[in-house]
């Protein structure tokens, strides 16, 4: 996650614990829902995080826990996702486990240097509020690959050269990455009260079809005083 190539190229790659979600993983065999995801935003559950249950087929689910690093402490993941886990599924049998930490901060200032091109968590290019990478690092490591292949070809891989990458990435995910943050930042400081009301809010509404962003326009509109940070992002739709 630190990138420790990208500090060998002089690029300041070291992340506050404010700036992690330390999360665990079970993959579990027995879980009684095959058609769809669940998100519990709860500060009891997964202090400035949430858990997730990912359903995988066959009765096998992807169930985890992330924790904001500044909230949590050694083994709380593990400790929370364990209780989460038996008060939930409790005769579901534990087949994986997976541990590990995720940015959260929104992208690293630069992501070239002299021969280099930082993808994927190593550039922060996870999006700040779901903690999902692999979509973004897939897609930029297509940009990364073409622009490699283009620079080799012409015999230059400076850190001038190599601009292409951070100028495509960034206008392919960067506006999306930085709504996420805005959306992130306010969310970790509610309460557990205020995440019920947000929740409240749009029960009555089939938010079944409707994508991420989609679903904050919703709860900005419901609930504009709780969630006035959001206004800047709705400023330039007019
Ligand atoms: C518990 C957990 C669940 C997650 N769930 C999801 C999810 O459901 N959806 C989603 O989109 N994202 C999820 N993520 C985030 C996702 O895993 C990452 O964003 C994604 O894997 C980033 O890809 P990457 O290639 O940048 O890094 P990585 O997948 O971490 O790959 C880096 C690789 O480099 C290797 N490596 C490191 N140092 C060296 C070295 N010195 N020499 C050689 N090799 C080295 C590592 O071993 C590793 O294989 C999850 C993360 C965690 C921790």
């Amino acid at each position: 996650m630190e990138s420790l190539v990208g500090r060998w190229a002089g690029i300041n790659t070291t992340l506050a614990p404010s700036e992690i979600e330390t999360c665990a993983q079970f993959l579990l065999k027995g879980v009684r829902n095959d058609d769809h995801s669940e998100f519990y935003l709860s500060n009891r559950l997964a202090p400035g995080g949430y858990a997730w249950v990912f359903p995988k087929g066959d009765g096998m689910a992807n169930v985890g826990i992330g924790v904001l690093g500044s909230r949590s402490e050694g083994g709380m993941p593990i400790e929370l996702l364990s209780r989460f886990v038996n008060d939930k599924f409790p005769s579901a049998k534990v087949v994986e486990v997976i541990v590990g930490g995720v940015p959260v901060c929104g992208p690293i200032e630069r992501t070239i240097a002299d021969g280099l091109m930082l993808v994927g968590d190593a550039a922060r290019q996870s999006d700040p509020l779901t903690g999902g990478g692999i979509l973004n690092a897939l897609d930029v490591g297509v940009i990364a690959g073409e622009v490699a292949a283009g620079s080799l070809e012409e015999g230059d891989v400076s850190r001038e050269a190599l601009g292409e990458y951070e100028k495509r990435w960034r206008e392919k995910i960067g506006v999306s990455l930085e709504r996420s943050l805005v959306v992130k930042e306010r969310l970790v400081q509610l309460s557990d009260e205020d995440l019920n009301t947000l929740a409240h809010s749009i029960k009555d509404r089939n938010i079944s079809k409707m994508g991420l962003f989609g679903m904050v326009s919703l709860l900005f509109k419901t609930n504009p005083k709780l969630l006035w940070s959001f206004r800047k992002l709705f400023k330039s739709k007019g």
